[in-house]
């Protein structure tokens, strides 16, 4: 093992290319290895997570009785940390101007058929009162990089005019921010300007791909870009999300550099990711999967989903519209926590439909309403929530992981879920999706200690009746 070393701030020495290899061949080795396997889901039993390497052989396994204990074991953690709630957001794409030149992005600055489209504070406007009309609480806003059309004071000045919309009952209680790598002062200034958690994909943790995947550009700095978590946690921000774009190079090595980054978070800041999301390669404008050779099937995808889950079990995970309802249904079971929900990748898609054709950053294959996707989860017995309350409450960063890791996110949770799915069925839902949510509502109520179940009883009675708003735990 060379240099490899969760506690330096070096990206090549918490990404250690060589640690990665040898725990590759470790996998290779024991990926039938009957005792092994066993010992380490024993150990994943406990339910208090797996190293980069243990995940790594449980993700190369080819038994087929471990592989099924692997899968249930994923869905009894999702469970047991998460219940059966299901947080939902939408992206919001403010600009795609980008001077950087990344291979699978449509938005790579050689890209001149794209359209270019950098909303203005109005058209954010219209684009936040479309989105609050569908029912969002909670987004995410994308754009690329580019010093000039996007500065950082445009992004906060975003924020300001996003969070100060409200518009009939609706509101959007946090935005988390995923914008490129940049300095602690600057991420010490979207702190300050209220952001919930700052996304930062990796893409790729193999740097020889890397650097081949993004030729031009400050994004080409592989080391300023694989530190960026640290520099933001430098800056104050308590929750960080990361994650790599499957399909640019071998699965198996992204899967161990994500969770040595999860290491390494926690090893010198106290608190790992918030978030891992799981993206997969989309075809897009100008884009062709069959360009790139490392693109994943589905049943490699929910293996992936299931290590994750059992390697990290408090950390949440989220799956976009990238994927089909099918596929999103298959790894909300085992894994997933967090997913889109009538998402736009297009700059200014929500207010103009229209804009969605030549401006997005990737093809949306769910392509369904927010109120379908709603309907749709309350069918499979989810809880579709629109909760933001811990953010908003302070439990951010090592407060929030402390309750998670105790399972004692759930007492807040759970009645915060059905305060805001009442909020959203009171004010947004169709009367299919009303009638079967006051049903979920009714019958999880009784799942409540009797205290918490009185006051949620009393909060739910303010909303329906008073048309008051807001309420939390
Ligand atoms: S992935 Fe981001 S940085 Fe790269 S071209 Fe697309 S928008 Fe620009």
């Amino acid at each position: 093992m060379k240099n490899f070393n969760p506690k330096s701030r070096v990206a090549d020495e918490f990404i250690s290319h060589e640690e990665i290899i040898d725990t590759l061949s470790f996998a290779d080795k024991h990926k039938n290895d009957l005792p092994m396997l066993r010992q380490i889901l024993a150990k994943a039993e406990a339910e208090q997570g797996l190293t980069h390497r243990e995940a790594s052989v449980l993700l190369a396994c080819e038994v087929p009785e471990i592989n099924q204990k692997i899968f249930a074991l994923a869905r009894r953690i999702k469970l047991n940390y998460y219940g059966n709630r299901m947080v939902l957001f939408a992206p919001l794409y403010l600009s795609n101007y980008c001077v950087n030149s990344c291979v699978y992005c449509p938005y790579h600055i050689k890209n001149k058929h794209i359209a270019r489209r950098k909303m203005t504070q109005d058209e954010i406007r219209q684009e936040v009162i479309a989105l609050q009309d569908m029912g969002h609480k909670r987004l995410a806003i994308e754009l690329g990089e580019d010093p000039v059309n996007n500065p950082l004071e445009y992004v906060l000045e975003s924020l300001k005019t996003i969070y100060s919309i409200h518009h009939k009952n609706g509101s959007i209680r946090r935005v988390n921010v995923n914008i490129a790598a940049t300095t602690v002062e600057n991420y010490r200034r979207l702190k300050d300007a209220g952001i919930g958690t700052y996304i930062l994909f990796q893409e790729t943790y193999n740097r020889q791909s890397y650097e081949v995947l993004h030729p031009r550009g400050p994004k080409h700095d592989y080391a300023w870009h694989t530190e960026a978590m640290d520099r933001a946690m430098d800056g104050g921000i308590d929750d960080v999300g990361i994650g790599v774009l499957f399909g640019l190079s071998t699965y198996r090595y992204e899967f161990a550099g994500l969770l040595m980054h999860a290491e390494h978070l926690e090893a010198v800041h106290g608190v790992g990711p918030h978030t891992i999301s799981v993206p997969r390669l989309r075809p897009a404008d100008d884009i062709d999967t069959s360009d790139f050779k490392d693109c994943i099937n589905d049943d490699i995808f929910a293996k992936i989903v299931a290590c994750i889950r059992i390697a990290v079990p408090y950390t949440g995970m989220i799956i976009s519209t990238r994927e089909s309802q099918k596929t999103r249904e298959r790894v909300l079971q085992i894994g997933v926590s967090q997913l889109s929900g009538g998402s736009k990748t297009s700059v200014g898609g929500y207010a103009n439909p229209e804009e969605s054709n030549n401006s997005e950053q990737f093809d949306v294959i769910d392509n369904r309403s927010l109120d379908e996707v709603v309907n749709w989860l309350i069918k499979l017995g989810y809880i579709p929530s629109f909760c933001t309350a811990c953010y908003r409450a302070g439990r951010t960063g090592d407060r929030f992981m402390e309750l998670c890791k105790k399972k004692a996110i759930h007492n807040f949770c759970h009645p915060n879920a059905l305060l805001n799915l009442e909020e959203y069925l009171t004010d947004y839902a169709s009367a299919d999706t009303k009638r079967i949510g006051q049903d979920v509502i009714d019958r999880e109520l009784e799942t409540l200690s009797p205290k918490i179940r009185a006051k949620t009883k009393e909060w739910l009675e303010r909303i329906r009746k008073n048309n008051e708003r807001d309420f939390r735990f």
